[in-house]
Protein backbone atom coordinates (compact mmCIF):
# COMPACT_ATOMS: atom_id res chain seq x y z
CA UNK A 1 0.00 0.00 0.00
CA UNK A 2 1.45 3.48 -0.82
CA UNK A 3 1.34 5.81 2.55
CA UNK A 4 1.46 9.20 2.25
CA UNK A 5 0.78 12.04 5.41
CA UNK A 6 -2.29 14.75 4.58
CA UNK A 7 -1.08 17.73 5.53
CA UNK A 8 -4.12 19.34 6.98
CA UNK A 9 -6.02 19.77 10.24
CA UNK A 10 -9.02 21.15 8.37
CA UNK A 11 -11.49 17.80 8.93
CA UNK A 12 -13.77 18.92 5.89
CA UNK A 13 -10.80 18.82 3.59
CA UNK A 14 -9.04 15.50 5.11
CA UNK A 15 -12.91 13.65 4.45
CA UNK A 16 -13.34 14.59 0.67
CA UNK A 17 -9.69 14.01 0.03
CA UNK A 18 -10.21 10.55 1.78
CA UNK A 19 -13.14 10.11 -0.56
CA UNK A 20 -11.38 11.38 -3.47
CA UNK A 21 -8.62 9.29 -3.53
CA UNK A 22 -8.19 5.92 -4.73
CA UNK A 23 -8.22 3.03 -2.01
CA UNK A 24 -4.67 1.48 -2.03
CA UNK A 25 -3.78 5.37 -0.69
CA UNK A 26 -3.19 4.99 2.77
CA UNK A 27 -3.29 8.15 4.02
CA UNK A 28 -1.73 9.02 7.62
CA UNK A 29 -3.12 12.54 9.70
CA UNK A 30 -0.69 15.38 11.30
CA UNK A 31 -1.38 13.83 14.45
CA UNK A 32 0.06 10.34 13.72
CA UNK A 33 3.12 11.83 12.03
CA UNK A 34 2.84 13.95 15.82
CA UNK A 35 3.34 17.25 14.05
CA UNK A 36 0.65 20.39 14.74
CA UNK A 37 -2.96 20.49 13.28
CA UNK A 38 -1.93 24.14 11.66
CA UNK A 39 1.02 24.03 9.58
CA UNK A 40 2.65 27.46 8.44
CA UNK A 41 1.17 29.06 5.64
CA UNK A 42 2.28 32.28 4.82
CA UNK A 43 2.15 33.06 1.34
CA UNK A 44 0.57 35.20 -1.11
CA UNK A 45 -1.02 32.29 -3.81
CA UNK A 46 -2.60 28.92 -3.15
CA UNK A 47 0.60 27.14 -4.65
CA UNK A 48 3.05 29.01 -2.49
CA UNK A 49 0.78 27.78 0.83
CA UNK A 50 0.17 24.27 -0.77
CA UNK A 51 4.13 23.88 -1.01
CA UNK A 52 4.97 25.75 2.46
CA UNK A 53 2.56 22.98 3.99
CA UNK A 54 4.06 19.75 2.20
CA UNK A 55 7.66 21.18 3.04
CA UNK A 56 7.47 21.86 6.41
CA UNK A 57 5.98 18.11 6.73
CA UNK A 58 8.57 16.62 4.51
CA UNK A 59 11.45 18.58 5.50
CA UNK A 60 10.39 16.79 9.50
CA UNK A 61 9.35 13.45 8.47
CA UNK A 62 10.72 11.90 5.17
CA UNK A 63 7.09 11.19 4.12
CA UNK A 64 5.46 11.39 1.24
CA UNK A 65 3.43 14.40 1.72
CA UNK A 66 -0.06 15.68 0.46
CA UNK A 67 -1.01 19.25 1.25
CA UNK A 68 -4.22 20.76 -0.25
CA UNK A 69 -4.35 24.91 -0.64
CA UNK A 70 -7.57 26.22 -1.46
CA UNK A 71 -10.24 28.79 -1.24
CA UNK A 72 -13.05 31.25 -2.42
CA UNK A 73 -12.33 34.57 -4.82
CA UNK A 74 -15.03 36.25 -5.16
CA UNK A 75 -14.83 38.72 -8.43
CA UNK A 76 -16.64 41.40 -6.85
CA UNK A 77 -14.19 41.58 -4.15
CA UNK A 78 -11.31 41.76 -6.04
CA UNK A 79 -10.69 37.87 -5.05
CA UNK A 80 -11.30 37.95 -1.59
CA UNK A 81 -10.94 36.27 0.20
CA UNK A 82 -8.60 34.03 -1.46
CA UNK A 83 -5.43 32.67 1.02
CA UNK A 84 -7.43 34.45 3.62
CA UNK A 85 -10.78 32.58 2.94
CA UNK A 86 -10.06 30.19 6.29
CA UNK A 87 -10.12 33.31 8.70
CA UNK A 88 -12.02 35.86 7.16
CA UNK A 89 -14.07 36.77 10.09
CA UNK A 90 -10.71 36.72 12.43
CA UNK A 91 -9.50 34.24 14.32
CA UNK A 92 -10.25 32.17 15.45
CA UNK A 93 -11.73 29.91 12.45
CA UNK A 94 -15.27 30.08 12.33
CA UNK A 95 -17.06 29.00 8.95
CA UNK A 96 -20.40 30.40 9.92
CA UNK A 97 -18.83 34.01 11.06
CA UNK A 98 -17.00 34.02 7.62
CA UNK A 99 -20.12 33.16 5.64
CA UNK A 100 -22.23 36.03 7.24
CA UNK A 101 -19.01 38.40 6.77
CA UNK A 102 -19.10 37.17 2.86
CA UNK A 103 -22.59 38.06 2.55
CA UNK A 104 -22.61 41.16 4.32
CA UNK A 105 -19.88 42.17 1.99
CA UNK A 106 -21.84 41.53 -0.95
CA UNK A 107 -25.09 43.64 0.03
CA UNK A 108 -27.00 45.11 -2.52
CA UNK A 109 -23.80 43.71 -5.37
CA UNK A 110 -25.37 42.36 -8.18
CA UNK A 111 -22.18 40.70 -9.43
CA UNK A 112 -22.36 37.28 -7.44
CA UNK A 113 -19.52 35.52 -9.46
CA UNK A 114 -16.60 33.86 -7.72
CA UNK A 115 -14.40 30.34 -7.89
CA UNK A 116 -13.27 27.71 -5.69
CA UNK A 117 -9.58 27.15 -6.53
CA UNK A 118 -7.34 24.38 -5.30
CA UNK A 119 -4.00 23.62 -5.55
CA UNK A 120 -2.79 20.27 -4.09
CA UNK A 121 1.50 19.75 -3.46
CA UNK A 122 2.76 16.17 -3.72
CA UNK A 123 6.42 16.21 -2.48
CA UNK A 124 8.40 12.87 -2.04
CA UNK A 125 11.68 11.87 -2.88
CA UNK A 126 10.99 12.25 -6.75
CA UNK A 127 10.54 16.25 -6.26
CA UNK A 128 7.66 18.49 -5.62
CA UNK A 129 4.58 18.18 -7.78
CA UNK A 130 1.46 20.38 -7.67
CA UNK A 131 -2.19 19.81 -9.26
CA UNK A 132 -4.98 22.44 -9.78
CA UNK A 133 -8.61 22.48 -9.56
CA UNK A 134 -11.47 24.99 -10.08
CA UNK A 135 -15.01 25.47 -10.09
CA UNK A 136 -17.34 28.81 -11.10
CA UNK A 137 -20.36 29.82 -9.49
CA UNK A 138 -22.29 32.61 -7.67
CA UNK A 139 -22.93 33.40 -4.28
CA UNK A 140 -26.06 33.20 -3.17
CA UNK A 141 -28.16 35.52 -1.11
CA UNK A 142 -28.10 33.34 1.61
CA UNK A 143 -27.00 29.96 3.02
CA UNK A 144 -28.80 26.97 1.85
CA UNK A 145 -28.29 23.07 2.94
CA UNK A 146 -26.06 21.54 5.52
CA UNK A 147 -23.70 19.05 3.91
CA UNK A 148 -19.81 20.07 3.05
CA UNK A 149 -17.75 22.54 5.04
CA UNK A 150 -16.66 26.43 4.51
CA UNK A 151 -18.45 28.43 2.11
CA UNK A 152 -20.54 25.51 0.70
CA UNK A 153 -24.08 26.65 2.21
CA UNK A 154 -23.56 29.94 -0.17
CA UNK A 155 -21.76 28.60 -3.18
CA UNK A 156 -24.25 27.58 -6.38
CA UNK A 157 -21.85 25.84 -8.91
CA UNK A 158 -22.59 26.93 -12.19
CA UNK A 159 -25.09 24.94 -14.53
CA UNK A 160 -26.56 23.63 -10.67
CA UNK A 161 -29.86 24.85 -8.70
CA UNK A 162 -28.28 23.37 -5.52
CA UNK A 163 -25.23 24.95 -3.49
CA UNK A 164 -22.31 22.86 -2.62
CA UNK A 165 -24.57 22.45 0.69
CA UNK A 166 -27.21 21.00 -0.93
CA UNK A 167 -25.46 18.44 -2.96
CA UNK A 168 -24.44 15.22 -1.82
CA UNK A 169 -20.67 14.55 -1.41
CA UNK A 170 -20.45 12.27 -4.15
CA UNK A 171 -21.77 15.29 -6.50
CA UNK A 172 -20.14 17.96 -4.71
CA UNK A 173 -16.65 15.49 -5.25
CA UNK A 174 -17.50 15.37 -8.49
CA UNK A 175 -17.41 18.53 -9.83
CA UNK A 176 -15.55 20.69 -7.16
CA UNK A 177 -12.00 21.96 -7.43
CA UNK A 178 -10.73 19.41 -4.77
CA UNK A 179 -12.02 16.45 -7.06
CA UNK A 180 -10.66 18.04 -10.55
CA UNK A 181 -7.19 18.40 -8.43
CA UNK A 182 -7.15 15.46 -6.83
CA UNK A 183 -8.16 13.57 -10.08
CA UNK A 184 -4.91 14.92 -11.93
CA UNK A 185 -3.26 13.78 -8.53
CA UNK A 186 -3.96 10.03 -9.09
CA UNK A 187 -3.95 10.21 -12.55
CA UNK A 188 -0.09 10.93 -12.11
CA UNK A 189 0.58 8.91 -9.29
CA UNK A 190 -1.23 5.41 -11.59
CA UNK A 191 0.71 6.73 -14.75
CA UNK A 192 3.99 6.50 -12.60
CA UNK A 193 3.49 3.43 -10.39
CA UNK A 194 5.49 2.11 -7.70
CA UNK A 195 6.28 3.45 -4.66
CA UNK A 196 9.03 7.22 -4.30
P1 LIG B 1 -6.75 26.55 3.84
O1 LIG B 1 -6.76 25.50 4.89
O2 LIG B 1 -5.90 27.72 4.14
O3 LIG B 1 -6.52 25.98 2.47
O4 LIG B 1 -8.23 27.15 3.87
C1 LIG B 1 -9.20 26.75 3.02
C2 LIG B 1 -10.49 27.50 3.34
O5 LIG B 1 -11.16 27.79 2.12
C3 LIG B 1 -11.45 26.63 4.14
O6 LIG B 1 -11.31 26.81 5.52
C4 LIG B 1 -12.81 27.11 3.65
O7 LIG B 1 -13.18 28.30 4.32
C5 LIG B 1 -12.52 27.46 2.20
N1 LIG B 1 -12.75 26.29 1.32
C6 LIG B 1 -11.83 25.57 0.64
N2 LIG B 1 -12.38 24.57 -0.04
C7 LIG B 1 -13.70 24.65 0.23
C8 LIG B 1 -14.81 23.85 -0.17
O8 LIG B 1 -14.72 22.85 -0.89
N3 LIG B 1 -16.01 24.26 0.31
C9 LIG B 1 -16.17 25.33 1.12
N4 LIG B 1 -15.18 26.09 1.54
C10 LIG B 1 -13.93 25.74 1.10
Amino acid sequence: MDRYLLCTGNSGKAKELRELLPARIQLLTLQEAALPNDLPETGDTFTANALQKARFAFERTGLSCIADDSGLEVTALNGAPGVHSARYAGEPKDDVANMVKLLRELKGVEDRRARFRTVIALIDGSGEHVFEGEVRGTITMEPRGTNGFGYDPVFLPEMSDLTFAELDAKMKNAISHRGQAVWKLARFLAERGGDR
